[in-house]
């Protein structure tokens, strides 16, 4: 072993060790067994992987706060020994640890409930650094604070700096987790690689090498040097994302050849002109990408994104139509048998005439007897199918012959494996994923990163406004007799509540138990109910009595979310709005505004959280589809937002899928440039 003085102290350097950073943190000086498992809990198990365990926050120990000085609500970190501590039992079992620090300037009250352990890590007499809110200053106090206990020595890495604040975990306390960090980054961090130095060469923008980074952003100078080391570390992320992209696409791209779908417009064209309207700029520039890829060399992977109401579905018919031109079957993917029936009759309607057949496949009815079975393969006269349903299409049992084309509705309802699974029911199919939900841009390049993006950013012409206001419950009273106008001038209302049952003792509406009281706040109009726990026939019944205006106002879940697609409608009512997330609510007013009337969309809430206040009023400010998808993710985070979709994103250390996208971007750019092999 070779011995190397770093910090002030002397290591080992294993002189065998190929690469350094690659060594086990076991094999650390100061990091046993016990500590090492500990750290694998944090994802830690290489010098490498302690590296890129970023700090969670700073704190600068130049400039110490006055106890005396804090204010109510200030988020500070304030020093001074421990001038009292105990532990108050109570009733109920409950406890009260309690420790008191005084600077000099005041004293501070620190207090933890039901943590009497504590008591064993703390005494009089110990120097500590304390880091929390100030909850009430009569007397000082912080609940559930950080603290630090200083001990000797290497007070040149706790003390009189910007120090870094870890995440930690049981059994690893921040004053260790910082030495050894220190000692790492004197250590190793020379050693890191600098990667892709030559890529970013090429960049406008100056960027650090990665050992300059690693120094900065664990061991600042300065907070200002912090945010360019993060990114520097973050682009370097992106960029081996960006290139796992590009290399999966070009194999997948070399490997698989294309089913030839140039069509010849035979179907295209009556299509086109009995349509009844024009497509706008956005939706001709999306079907004119959608039909090169289909005419390409491999298989068309696309998104199509397009707010509410934009018109994807008649796009995606042209690419149904191109498929069935060039003699395969399609299939069209739906989230709820709802949007399955409603796809049933458009495509239907278009289809149809043309001599294409249509069939439906959902759990609850199919029309066709037996999948797989002669009925569905080719007849010498006849066309390929064009075959809807749910989740039953995904199903082992389902089989389409010459499968040319999926499309996936919605298809942030399904997850990756649901996707495969239908997909791989052909021979690499083209496959087009539809949808409303705007994709914040950041995961438009990382998560949808394998696919081609379309963007619908145009809505039909002839639109009327949406306006959208939110009201207390008081004024329920005045909104019923609004509806009830609305009504009578022959227009028609969606009412939503979350629940479909009351489940006792909660303040939520529930559609079953409320159903009479709507019915008497709207008489004489009739009102139907709609809800995930319906028959299917009874939920068909619903839709196409709304659809045939005998019903006038369809008390409903959420089901109603996607895709419905009923121009008369023009008041979408939802009470306990708070209750539902921005999509959700998104997605339930695009339900209005289909046809040239005015809509209104009526937000009802009560006592409001913070984040729910937000996305009210994001809503009430109009909100176009991405600033509210961007407010989504910030709000549920991107593990909750993509659920199953999020598979195979790895966990970026210093990248933020909140809010990077121009580096995301950038990475993205820089990988394109690069020479292909
Ligand atoms: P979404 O993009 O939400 O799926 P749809 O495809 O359901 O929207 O379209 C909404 C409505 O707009 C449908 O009734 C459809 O027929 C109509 N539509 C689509 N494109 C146009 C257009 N270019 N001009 C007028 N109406 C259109
Ligand atoms: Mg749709």
């Amino acid at each position: 072993m070779a011995k190397r003085e770093v910090a002030g102290t002397t290591v080992e350097v294993s002189e065998f060790a190929t690469d350094p950073i690659g060594q086990q943190v076991s094999a650390l000086p100061g990091v046993g067994g016990e500590r090492a498992t500990r750290l694998a809990k944090l994802g830690i198990r290489t010098v490498a992987d302690l590296l890129w365990h970023g700090p969670r926050r700073y704190e600068d120990r130049n400039q110490q706060h006055e106890v005396k000085a804090l204010a109510k609500g200030d988020d500070a970190t304030v020093a001074g020994p421990i001038v009292a501590a105990g532990v108050k039992r109570m009733r109920f079992g409950k406890s009260l640890f309690e420790l008191i620090i005084d600077d000099g300037t005041a004293r501070l009250h620190c207090r933890w409930w039901n943590m009497p352990y504590m008591e064993r890590y703390y005494k009089t007499g110990d120097f500590v650094h304390v880091h929390g809110k100030l909850k009430t200053v009569k007397p000082r106090t912080m609940d559930h604070p950080e603290v630090e206990v200083s001990e000797e020595g290497e007070e040149f890495i706790h003390l009189k700096r910007i120090v870094p604040v870890y995440r930690l975990t049981e059994g690893i306390k921040q004053r260790w987790l910082r030495g050894v960090m220190w000692r790492v980054v004197e250590q190793f961090a020379a050693d890191v690689p600098n990667t892709n130095a030559e890529l970013l060469a090429g960049d406008d923008s100056h960027w650090l090498p990665l050992a300059a980074a690693f120094k900065a952003v664990h061991f600042p100078d300065d907070l200002g040097q912090t945010e360019l080391a993060r990114e520097r570390l973050a682009l370097e992320e992106f960029i081996l994302f960006q290139r796992q992209i590009s290399e999966r696409r070009k194999t997948f791209q070399a490997k698989v050849k294309a089913l030839e779908c140039s069509g010849d417009d035979r179907f295209l064209k009556p299509f086109l002109a009995g349509l009844g309207f024009d497509f706008t700029g956005a939706q001709q520039r999306a079907w004119e990408e959608i039909a090169r890829d289909m005419a390409g060399s491999y298989p068309m992977r696309r998104l199509l994104q397009g707010d509410v109401g934009s018109g994807k579905t008649a796009v995606a018919a042209c690419a149904a139509l191109r498929a069935v031109e060039s003699g395969f079957s399609v299939v069209v993917l739906a989230p709820t048998e709802i949007l399955a029936e409603q796809h049933y009759r458009v495509f239907g309607k278009w289809l149809e005439p043309l001599g294409i057949p249509v069939h439906l496949h959902t759990g609850a009815r199919k029309t066709m007897s037996d999948p797989g079975q002669p009925e569905l393969s080719m007849g010498n006269n006849e066309l390929p199918p064009l075959v809807i349903g749910t989740h039953a299409l995904v199903e082992e049992k389902f089989k389409l012959e010459n499968m040319g084309l999926a499309i996936i509705d919605e298809q942030h309802k399904f997850g990756v494996e649901q996707r495969k699974k239908l997909v791989s029911k052909g021979q690499y199919p083209h496959v087009l994923v539809m949808t409303a939900t705007p994709i914040p841009r950041t995961l438009g390049l990382t998560v949808y990163g394998d696919l081609d993006i379309s963007l619908i950013d145009e809505l039909p012409p002839g639109r009327g406004p949406v306006r959208t206001h939110v009201r207390k419950p008081e004024s329920l009273p005045k909104v019923w007799s609004f509806i009830c106008e609305k009504l009578a001038e022959g227009r028609q209302a969606y009412v939503v509540y979350p629940r479909v049952d009351d489940e006792g003792g909660g303040s939520l509406k529930a559609v079953n138990q409320e159903l009479e009281t709507v019915r008497e706040q709207l008489a004489p109009h009739t009102v139907g109910l709609l809800h995930g726990r319906l028959k299917s026939a009874e939920k068909e019944q619903a839709i196409t009595g709304f659809l045939a205006g005998k019903i006038k106002a369809l008390l409903a879940t959420s089901v109603i979310e996607v895709g419905v697609d009923i121009p008369n409608a023009t008041i979408m009512l939802i009470e306990n709005a708070d209750r539902f997330g921005l999509a959700q609510l998104h997605q339930l007013r695009g339900r209005i505004g289909r046809g040239v009337y005015e809509s209104h969309c009526i937000l009802v809430a009560d006592e409001v959280t913070d984040d729910g206040r937000r996305r009210l009023d994001v809503m009430e400010k109009g909100g176009d589809g991405f600033e509210l998808a961007e407010e989504d993710l910030r709000q549920r985070g991107p593990g909750e937002l993509l659920g199953q979709a999020q598979s195979g994103l790895p966990d970026f250390k210093f990248g933020n899928l909140i809010d990077d996208w121009r580096l995301i971007q950038k990475a993205r750019d820089l990988v394109a440039r690069e020479p292909r092999d």
